[in-house]
């Protein structure tokens, strides 16, 4: 096994609450592998994000179906100005704006996804993600109001499966035309195919570290039965390269993915990081520079922690834990 490195970069502005992304890389016999579950998962939690990191390591992924995936930018939960320069300068014809921030109203809302399709022009396509962060009645009544921006879709508008399927029948109900995309429901349910016995949502999202690998997530696109969309789990270009061999590999890719997360970090750990080019990232080897990974190697303290903390997942494998 060969040594893990603890890596710790600054993200550009704060994203899901944190300031700092850490994770350990390490390489194996078929290439780079990156295990950067976040710090609020715990326990079984982090085994399908550990086999993800073996599956890059030991064994490789499928052969790409495409050389190049449509991705999307992501807009945090900034003010206008800020949201319409950020989606200019990503270049993407989709942008995923961030909703329903703790601290802030739906007027901070309304203003963050007028700004973006302003940005983008009638033809951009805008979806939002609220995290869960929405009561259904909260995102029936915001969900009508941002439906004037012309909405792809909204990702995880309430926490619960039984929220979703409440909400999407509610929504139909009032003829608001704005799909339902399930992410947390999906990566941290026992049971991600619940979402489609619920009828909880017109779209899923999949993320390769918390659903086991690419070769899971393949899985779970066949079984799932509904169009699904790839995103990062805030990676570093070692875990966004996971996510493109997902997207390349999958029969059909209807969305845009969420995979152009490298710019909401500071630096990134390989001589060539994965950011957009007109909307488009390349399916390509990767090429890790060692001083950039010296320059971002987290301090003692954090590296132990998370030395212990694959030490402990990797017993739990070895003990049979099954999925988180
Ligand atoms: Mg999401």
């Amino acid at each position: 096994m060969p040594q893990p490195t603890t890596y710790a970069l600054p993200l550009r502005v704060r994203f899901r609450g944190i300031l700092e992304r850490q994770g350990m890389v390490w390489r194996g016999p078929a290439g780079w592998a990156e295990w950067s579950p976040f710090l609020d998962y715990e326990g079984a939690e982090l085994v399908p994000w550990l086999a993800a990191a073996d599956e890059a390591a030991e064994q490789g992924w499928p052969a790409p179906l495409r050389d190049r995936v449509p991705v999307n930018s992501t807009i945090p939960a900034v003010g206008p100005e800020s949201a319409h320069r950020l989606a200019v300068e990503a270049g993407c014809r989709t942008a995923k704006v961030k909703v329903a921030e703790p601290g802030q109203t739906v007027a901070d809302d309304l203003d963050r996804v007028e700004a973006v399709r302003d940005a983008l022009g009638p033809d951009g396509r805008v979806r939002v993600d609220a995290n869960g962060g929405w009561s259904v009645d909260d995102a029936e009544r915001n969900l009508r109001a941002l439906a004037r921006f012309g909405l792809e879709y909204a990702e995880q508008p309430c926490a619960g499966v039984e929220e979703l399927a409440d909400l999407r029948r509610r929504l139909a109900r009032s003829g608001v035309d704005v799909l339902v995309a399930a992410d947390e429901s999906i990566r941290r349910a026992t049971d991600p195919y619940r979402v489609r016995a619920m009828e909880a949502a017109d779209v899923a999202v999949l993320k390769v570290q918390p659903l086991g690998g690419v070769r899971a997530c393949l899985e779970v696109a066949e079984r799932i039965g509904l169009p699904v969309v790839v995103s990062s789990a805030l990676e570093t270009s070692v875990g966004i390269r996971a996510g493109l061999a997902l997207a390349a590999a999958l029969p059909e890719l209807p969305f845009a993915c969420g995979l152009n997360t490298v710019r909401l970090l500071a630096d990134d750990l390989v001589a060539d990081p994965l950011v957009a080019e007109d909307g488009m990232l390349p399916v390509a080897a990767l090429d890790l520079a060692p001083a950039t990974l010296e320059r971002h190697r987290a301090p003692a303290e954090v590296d132990a922690a998370w030395q212990a903390r694959l030490a402990q997942t990797r017993a739990l494998v070895a003990a049979g834990a099954g999925r988180g």
